[in-house]
């Protein structure tokens, strides 16, 4: 039978769009994607991209203050956030673009609408318009879950973080995860009153705990009001303003942005009747090589709920293109995978926490924590954390966690030397660059602990 198509893929986020390119210039597939709303999907869109801009915006005031301790003659002047946010959507608009040209250069036939699925080779358009395809996959990413409580819709979440008609001069961010903290972040930096409220009794739940109570002390020193322990009751307005009622008190606030977790976009795509199997916060359940209990139908980044990363998502996209259109059955690889959380101090993290590793028997723990030349010099007290995670037998460095700036950059590079395998002793064997923060990896001789 012939199908209109050998693959569609419904989303243009990061796993679909590179699904589709590989597919289609490398696997010499004829593939159609289907994207409701903005072509490049929640990373390029609302998530990473304009977040790590917003993020660099507000890094300035800091910048402007150390310029000044090193002799400039320096005036900071007001933060312009619609001059901010013209630059950024005329970025978001060229990068739209770019996601659409790669798309059109690969072969594939966009079509901007919303697609559901009929049958296990059918979907259907907005329009009515019904396509077949001999495989279908689904990479619909997720959205922001905000918990039903009263006054519920007087909050942001993140989605709506980029198109603010103005900065508030105060915020409650709710949450202690990756989004929360990054925002709370941010707004300080760009001059708002801040007050973050979590539920737990330290954030960044999952990461390592000497590097989630070094980044809580440097965001309170900072200013954050960081609430622990605490949860949000309800909302209401209160003239110009919003009432926050808490466990423990109530405040006033201008703006309300809730980053409680995310939940994969599956609603209304019709997957229940197909008999796609769906778990419990109702990810799509897949194998290793992103393949539903429906044969001809694959699922890949967010909306499975495996690693909710950018760059895990195109890993799934691709090793999918492979398996199916290419002869090359790849499953992607979700071990070892290194990333960053922009709070200021910058977090970056590859493999087991301290916390994680204890347990899997002897480790050795190595920590350097110093304040780097470059902000102690202009009067600063910020303080960088270097952390290894050592397996006392085999000497393989299992995880390192890095706080301070530039962190991201950091864990990048080492994540190789770790990948590869390497053991506290091919890090103590590499000569040192000096003078950078990053030496300190290589130059921590006795460990601070034998657990
Ligand atoms: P997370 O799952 O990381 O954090 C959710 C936070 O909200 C947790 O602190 C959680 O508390 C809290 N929470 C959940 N439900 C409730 C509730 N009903 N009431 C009060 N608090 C609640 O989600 P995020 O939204 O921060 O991020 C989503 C995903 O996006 C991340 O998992 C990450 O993979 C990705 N991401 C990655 C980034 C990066 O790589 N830098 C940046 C941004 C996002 P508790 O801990 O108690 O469960």
């Amino acid at each position: 039978m012939g199908f209109d198509y050998d693959l569609f893929v419904i989303g243009g986020g990061s796993g679909g769009v590179r699904a589709a390119r590989i597919a289609s210039a490398e696997g010499g597939a004829k593939v159609g994607l289907a994207e409701e709303s903005r072509m490049g999907g929640t990373c390029v869109i609302r998530g990473c991209v304009p977040k790590k801009l917003m993020v660099y915006a507000s890094e300035f005031p800091d910048m402007i203050e150390d310029a000044a301790a090193y002799g400039w003659q320096v005036k900071a002047g007001a933060f312009e956030w619609p001059k901010f946010r013209a630059t950024l959507e005329t970025e978001l608009d060229r990068l739209e673009n770019a996601y659409r040209n790669t798309l059109k250069n690969a072969g594939v036939t966009i079509h901007d609408a919303r697609a559901t699925l009929l049958d296990p080779h059918t979907v259907q358009l907005a329009s009515g318009e019904t396509l077949t395809a001999k495989h279908i996959l689904i990479a619909t990413g997720g959205r922001p879950f905000v918990p039903d409580i009263p006054g519920a819709d007087l909050a942001v979440t993140s989605n709506e973080m980029f198109h603010l008609h103005a900065l508030p001069a105060r915020a409650v961010v709710v949450g202690g995860g990756y989004i929360a903290s990054e925002f709370a972040c941010i707004l300080h930096g760009l001059g708002v009153q801040v007050t973050q409220i979590y539920r737990g009794a330290q954030i960044l739940r999952g990461f390592d705990d000497e590097a989630r109570g070094h980044i809580t002390a440097a965001m309170t020193a900072r200013g954050i009001d960081l609430r622990l322990t605490c949860d949000v009751t309800r909302l209401d307005r209160s003239g110009g303003a919003i009432s926050v009622t808490t466990t423990i008190g109530t405040l006033e606030t201008d703006l309300v942005l809730y980053a409680t977790g995310r939940l994969p976009n599956v609603a209304g795509l019709g997957l229940e009747t197909l008999g796609v199997e769906l778990g419990e916060r109702g990810q799509i359940i897949v194998d290793g090589y992103s393949q539903t209990a429906v044969p001809s139908i694959y699922a890949v980044g967010d909306v499975t709920d495996r690693m909710n990363l950018t760059p895990v998502a195109i890993r799934e996209g691709h090793a999918f293109a492979d398996t199916v259109f290419r002869g090359i059955p790849t499953q992607a690889d979700h071990s070892l995978v290194a990333s960053a959380v922009f709070t200021q101090p910058e977090l970056g993290t590859i493999g087991l926490t301290e916390e994680q590793a204890i347990g899997n028997g002897p480790i050795e723990i190595y920590t350097a924590s110093f304040r780097p030349m470059k902000t102690l010099f202009a009067g600063r007290q910020d303080r960088v954390l270097m952390k290894l995670v050592v397996d006392a037998t085999s000497r393989r460095v299992l995880g390192c966690h890095i706080v301070g700036p530039e962190a991201g950059e950091m864990i990048q590079l080492a994540a190789i030397a770790i990948k590869m395998g390497a053991t506290k002793e091919d890090f103590d064997r590499t000569v040192a660059v000096h003078p950078t923060m990053a030496e300190e990896l290589v130059t921590m001789r006795k460990p601070a602990r034998v657990v």
